[in-house]
């Protein structure tokens, strides 16, 4: 059988366990790690399948992340695999366009179950927020799927992976052309606290940068938000922007448009405070506050403040 690639992410085992889950459907796994393979990375990929571990253990792993995994599945991919699947998030959409490009081969997101077919993977996506979802197939190249691992359940298949260490003549390609200040990491984020026109101003939103910092969150912003400029592109949550999966969700003057919608549509609870009754984002939010944001998120803060300053005694009974 044909090899499969998986992008190993240490940082991520879940997604990695169960991009492997879904290689093994496909062919024989192979995992692509970026550093040396552990015997805590060998025993976690086998315990899911990966009968190869392909290790690169070049300093340019960790000095630019996603060029150097571009470089490494693309010169992996010599070895004609049935399939490379990367796990989704920005860096892995990312990853995978370019990938693509340097391969000429076709790419699937929003992959939510991958089957095998007679004439190479059957990818399940899911579009428009989640509305519909459609079965594709890539006819060009390597297929490249990028997969959205929530969707997938991990189940193991141990077995004991050959390691081989690979060398990468990482190119000219490999350099860090641009900074940028990141501030969370929105797609792993646990709690999000998000702002959008309703927070009226630059000034405004510092409200929600406020309540993310109080709340050990990570602030975001509508498209409205981030197209004022009151945050960077990077916070943007949207189909376009960053898909997010938190625990909790605070939307802070955000209408609740299908495209905003359908970036954050997988969160646990969601909260919100809007000044009008009838906006879209009731209808989804768990919790909700009618009133203005510039009010209501102060005496919010005020309280989360109070508590915090309130020792919380556990009597074991
Ligand atoms: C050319 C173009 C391109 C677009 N591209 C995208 C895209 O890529 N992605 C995308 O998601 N959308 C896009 N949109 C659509 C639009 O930007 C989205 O609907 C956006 O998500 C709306 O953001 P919002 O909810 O912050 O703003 P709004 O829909 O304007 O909602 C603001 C909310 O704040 C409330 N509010 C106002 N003041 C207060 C206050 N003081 N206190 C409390 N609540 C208050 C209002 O009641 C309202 O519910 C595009 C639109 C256009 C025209």
């Amino acid at each position: 059988m044909a090899e499969v690639l998986v992008l190993a992410e240490r940082a991520k085992p879940r997604a990695t366990c169960a991009l492997l889950t879904v290689a093994r459907r496909l062919g024989t796994p192979a995992a692509v790690l970026g550093g040396p393979a552990d015997p805590a990375a060998r025993a976690l990929l086998g315990r899911f399948g990966a009968a190869t571990i392909y290790s690169v253990t070049a300093p340019e792993v960790a000095a630019h992340p996603v060029a150097a995994r571009v470089e490494m599945l693309g010169e992996l991919a010599r070895r004609r695999p049935a399939a490379i699947l990367i796990a989704s998030g920005r860096d892995g959409l990312e990853i995978a366009g370019r990938v693509a490009v340097r391969l000429d081969s076709g790419v699937l997101i929003d992959v939510v179950d991958v089957a095998a077919g007679p004439d190479g993977p059957v990818a399940t996506q899911s579009v428009q927020g989640g509305a519909y979802e459609v079965e594709s197939r890539v006819v060009r190249g390597v297929p490249i799927l990028a997969v959205r691992t929530e969707h997938i359940t991990v189940a193991p298949a141990p077995v004991t992976p050959t390691v081989s260490v690979v060398r990468v003549p990482f190119s000219d390609r490999v350099r860090a052309v641009r900074g940028r200040t990141v501030p969370g990491d929105l797609a792993t984020a646990a709690v999000i606290v998000a702002g959008g026109r309703g927070v009226g101003s630059e000034a405004g939103f510092d409200l929600v940068r406020r309540l993310a910092a109080a709340l050990d969150g990570v602030p975001a912003g509508s498209h409205a938000a981030a197209e004022q400029g009151w945050c960077p592109r990077e916070m943007q949550v949207d189909q376009v922007g960053t898909i997010v999966h938190p625990s909790l969700y605070l939307a802070l003057g955000i209408s609740g448009s299908l495209r905003h919608r359908s970036g954050m549509h997988g969160a646990g609870t969601v909260v919100a405070i809007d000044r009008d009754p009838a906006a879209p984002i009731f209808q989804l939010s768990d919790l909700g506050a009618v009133g203005d944001v510039h009010e209501v998120v102060p005496e919010l803060l005020a309280e989360i403040e109070r508590r915090r300053a309130q020792p919380v005694i556990f009597v074991e009974e």
